[in-house]
């Protein structure tokens, strides 16, 4: 029997058991001694990154990684003790709370890297960071020419220990393609400047999920893996290399239900009007604030008993309807208020995918399970 959030109909269903199991799928990937590092960024891609976390660490992480430093500090009151990376550089006034919850920062200014070891100094401890190269992918990181000039400027800290260096690729769809094969020369090459100049790197990481799966061979001490252990594919290729396991779904009860006149409107601005009798127009709580996109309105489906039913009418902020017509054809009993509603997910035969609805919406899956994410509570299964 599933269970229901308490205050609202409407809630992301996470499976606990698909994402332990995509956890081990990508560590059966990896060599012996080879780390992981979960990537829960983003409220773990929309899935609630404190629980999502305490799966993992049975599962066998190794390190987590977040976007801010909020979201690190979050993970450790949460009771997780595993090493936390911050996947970018924080402004310098966050540096007391990356200290004082021991989040390691990924560092690429020497300004940043600088005030983080006066910082710890000053408390007595010795802050562990990751520095952060540009390969290609131009968005951050020290230039992949200039690491060992950037390594001269810091390490004479007493306050700095570097625990890891990685980047990040841009193609890692396309593994055999030029622009990939360039990141990781530049990559290969800066690791070795610093190595020859006497600088120890720590943990060598580069790997996203696609490149986990389509070019281990990259993989150096530690990968990054995250869309793939939410059961999402990062890629068509890397479908036919990896089953993964679906881990959110997301559902609602019918809060209504009415039986409008022919010709009637449904919704702000009436886009949808009621096109004969025996239309049973359904209410349920969910809308364009917890991440159903208002571009889908009367484009999408929702799943009833097994069923396929189209969504009508504009999309509301926190409510959106759906119709049941009644064919002398197909007569199917009336919709109920309580019944459950699949927005996301399986329901019997039929299924509707995170990656159905990214299409519809031009975007990624990761885009769409980040936004159901956002406000609706998670229910664990
Ligand atoms: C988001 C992110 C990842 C994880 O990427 P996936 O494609 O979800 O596996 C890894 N590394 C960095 C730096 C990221 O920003």
């Amino acid at each position: 029997m599933p269970r229901y959030p308490e205050t609202r109909w409407a809630w992301v269903e996470v499976d606990q058991a698909a994402l332990r199991r995509n956890v081990r799928a990508f560590k059966q990937l990896l060599r012996p001694r080879q780390k992981m590092c979960c990537v829960v960024k983003a409220d773990a891609y929309g899935h609630g990154a404190a629980a999502c976390a305490q799966v993992m660490v049975r599962a066998g992480a190794d390190m987590f990684a977040v976007a801010t430093v909020e979201e690190g500090v979050h993970l450790r009151q949460a009771g997780i003790t595993l090493p936390i990376l911050v996947l970018s550089e924080p402004p310098v006034t966050a540096i007391n709370a990356l200290l004082q919850f021991q989040l390691m920062p990924s560092v690429y200014t020497v300004e940043f890297a600088l005030a983080l070891g006066e910082s710890a100094v000053a408390h007595g401890m010795v802050a562990k960071y990751h520095m952060a190269i540009e390969t290609g992918m131009n968005r951050i990181g020290v230039r992949s020419t200039d690491v060992v000039e950037f390594r001269r400027s810091i390490d004479f800290h007493r306050g700095l220990v570097c625990d890891g260096v990685f980047t990040h690729f841009a193609t890692a769809d396309d593994p055999d393609g030029w622009d990939f094969q360039l990141q990781v020369k530049r990559f290969e090459e800066a690791v070795a400047a610093m190595r020859d100049a006497g600088f120890d790197c720590g943990t060598v990481h580069c790997n996203n999920t696609p490149a986990t799966v389509l070019s281990p061979a990259t993989g150096c001490d530690m990968v990054r893996v995250g869309i793939g252990l939410y059961g999402l594919q990062a890629c068509e290729r890397t479908r036919a290399r990896m089953t993964l396991e679906p881990v959110m779904s997301v559902r609602a009860r019918i809060t209504r239900t009415i039986r409008p006149a022919m010709g009637e409107g449904v919704g702000y601005g009436f886009t949808y009007r009621v096109p004969r009798a025996a239309v049973q127009i359904c209410t349920i709580p969910v809308g364009y604030a917890d991440g159903l996109s208002r571009t889908l309105s009367n484009r999408m489906e929702v799943l009833l008993r097994g069923m396929r039913l189209p969504q009508v009418g504009n999309i509301c902020m926190d409510q959106c309807m759906f119709a049941l017509t009644q064919t002398s054809r197909h007569p199917v009993p009336e919709a109920e208020d309580g019944e459950v509603v699949t927005i996301i997910g399986r329901d019997g035969d039929a299924e509707i995918t995170l990656d159905e609805m990214a299409k519809l919406r031009g975007t990624i899956n990761y885009e769409v399970a980040c936004g159901f994410g956002m406000r609706l509570e998670k229910v664990y299964v």
